[in-house]
């Protein structure tokens, strides 16, 4: 899917919670959700459908929440988060996550120069779009990017795109992340820690078992013995379920 075209966002939500992935894990945070994917993984539980209306909260963490139409004006959006902040000023930054974001890289241009005066942004992408995660660069804090391993995702990997957009998020980037299940093969990941290796060797790695009725999917000896394998390429490589179910929050 080429970038959407446009100065408005097309979102589904905007709720405030913790980071639930990763090396940021259990971080307070904004979350911006944005409609829109340009994959289209086996696993995927993310409802990113452009639909008429998305959600925010009335309150940070809050039960009760409004609806608003797509797509949402930049300037309304940052008024949105600053009244989000006036609430609960005790946000690390503004987890800019989908679908995935950069599909929308043209109104995010117009929109994340003012909302990075606002809090740091935190953007989570399937590290494809090397030229819109060019663009957007300067706008945004840290970076993490998923390696999408065609075993897991039922689609081919897309090794060049994920190699340009290592060398182009490199200076912003903080974690690369692999969910893996049964279905994934070493060959695959020892591949991916390769990539790694040469295009990020600073990186961790996150081997991210794949979430399944609120239970890591993949546990065990097993998952002790694809850590040591990767590790063997890439040495700060580490496992970190994610907590949101743990937690029964979002
Ligand atoms: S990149 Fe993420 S949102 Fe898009 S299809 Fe894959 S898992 Fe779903």
């Amino acid at each position: 899917m080429p970038a959407t075209p446009g100065t408005e966002l097309y979102l589904k939500e905007v709720f405030s919670s913790l980071q639930g992935e990763g090396v940021f894990i259990g971080r307070r945070q904004l979350f911006v959700r944005l409609a829109q994917c340009n994959l289209a993984c086996a696993y995927c539980d993310t409802d990113y459908a452009v639909t008429a209306l998305w959600h925010a909260e009335e309150e940070p963490g809050g039960a009760r929440g409004e609806d608003y139409p797509n797509p949402a004006a930049p300037a309304f959006l940052t008024a949105l988060v600053a009244r989000c902040l006036k609430q609960l000023p005790a946000h690390h930054s503004l987890a800019l996550t989908g679908g995935e974001p950069l599909v929308q890289s043209q109104a995010l241009a117009e929109w994340l120069p003012d909302l990075s005066q606002c809090l740091p942004v935190y953007l989570e992408t399937n590290g494809t779009l090397p030229d819109a995660m060019e663009r957007l660069l300067p706008f945004v804090s840290w970076v993490s990017l998923d390696i999408k391993l065609s075993g897991t995702t039922g689609v081919p990997t897309p090794w060049e795109a994920h190699a340009a957009f290592l060398e182009v998020s490199r200076p912003k980037a903080c974690q690369a992340k692999i969910v893996i299940d049964a279905s994934t093969t070493e060959e695959e990941l020892v591949a991916a820690a390769r990539l790694l290796r040469q295009h990020g060797p600073d990186l961790p790695l996150i081997l991210q078992p794949r979430t399944v009725a609120g239970r890591p999917a993949f546990v065990g000896r097993q998952l002790l013995r694809l850590q040591a394998l990767v590790a063997s390429e890439h040495p700060a490589t580490l496992v970190i379920p994610q907590m949101h179910p743990l937690l029964d929050i979002r």
